[in-house]
């Protein structure tokens, strides 16, 4: 086909050597039938991204590339930056010369059967398609329970996210090139993904289990992770000080009339009422004072990410 798009598949990976010979023949495999069908051009690649590995990881990509430069794309980082970097590289990198990337985990977790899905969402006109895991069989309760709730919780949050979905995704050139628009150092990408707008879309796909080695989320690095989109997103942990503040400052009043009225029935002991009153009155305003300063900051905290104010899909104007 003349016009077909071109599909970049983006693969980020941190000491990868055990998986790369595999991912590599099964995503040649995906991307040799979807070349057959006529759904992408012959211009398109399989992009990993080596994100400062010590092992060989770098090496078979090279070799990769060497072997079959029209299949196989490199991108090697100058050190380890962490999965959502190696990630954005790699996309930043692609949306130059693609229509459509997908981004996928080197270790086959995610289903490469899921990207034809994809596609055909692209054909039929979605800007972004999310893989989304349709069962967690494979993992532990302890994850599937921690990743759940923290879905929940981001959502709680008034954070705009797709439930059960990672970093397996398609997305269109204009919708990488409102990512790109995204100047933030704090990268949460499934955060930000849903943030550019366009017609969007999901696919379901079952989890498997990693192919070979170890998972490079150990539990620290999941909660840092955690911890970084809540506050990537959300000022709210900061406005519970405020209601906090309100709230003890409230309390703060009915305390000091109870003091007071103890005083007056005469029940206390000398100096009893002025410590409590003050006690509580102190807590109160700082709460307070700390919650109003906290509004401050997160005003602060989102002027400085400079995230895009608008996308603009298209324009009709008839100019003279
Ligand atoms: N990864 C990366 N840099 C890192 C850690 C991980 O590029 O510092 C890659 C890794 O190679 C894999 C993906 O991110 O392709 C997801 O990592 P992993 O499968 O270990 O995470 P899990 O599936 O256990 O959450
Ligand atoms: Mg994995």
């Amino acid at each position: 086909m003349k016009d077909a798009k071109t599909l970049y598949i983006v693969v980020p990976c941190y000491k990868e050597e055990e998986v790369l010979p595999e991912t590599s023949k099964r995503l040649k495999a995906k991307m040799e039938s979807l070349l057959e069908q006529g759904k992408i051009s012959d211009k398109s690649r399989v992009m990993f991204v080596n994100d400062g590995s010590k092992d060989r990881t770098w090496e078979i990509i090279e070799q990769l590339h060497r072997e079959e430069p029209e299949m196989f794309s490199g991108v090697n980082l100058a050190r380890n930056r962490g999965h959502q970097n190696a990630l954005l590289a790699g996309l930043m990198t692609a949306v130059n010369y693609a229509d459509m990337v997908i981004s996928m985990d080197a270790d086959l977790q995610d289903d490469v059967d899921a990207v034809d899905g994809m596609v055909d969402a692209y054909h039929n006109g979605f800007d972004v398609v999310y893989g989304v895991r349709s069962s967690r069989q494979t993992d532990t309760f302890f994850k599937r329970f921690t990743a759940e709730s923290f879905y929940k919780l981001m959502k709680g949050l008034g954070v705009d996210i797709v439930f059960n979905h990672a970093d397996y995704r398609l997305m269109s050139k204009r919708a990488l090139e409102g990512l790109s628009q995204f100047g933030e150092v704090n990268l949460f990408l499934r955060g930000i993904v849903p943030q550019i707008g366009y017609p969007w879309t999901t696919v379901e796909y079952e989890r498997h289990e990693r192919f070979a080695g170890e998972s490079k989320y150990p539990l620290k690095k999941m909660l840092a992770f955690a911890f970084d989109g809540i506050t990537s997103f959300s000022v709210k942990p900061m406005r519970l000080i405020l209601v906090l503040g309100v709230v003890v400052f409230f309390i703060s009043i009915v305390m000091l009339l109870w003091a007071l009225l103890s005083k007056i029935a005469g029940a206390t002991t000398a100096g009893w009422t002025s410590m409590i009153g003050s006690i509580w009155l102190i807590g109160g305003i700082q709460l307070l004072s700390l919650g109003v300063i906290g509004e401050y900051i997160g005003k602060i905290y989102s002027e400085t990410k400079h995230r895009p104010r608008f996308i603009i899909e298209r324009v009709l104007n008839k100019a003279e």
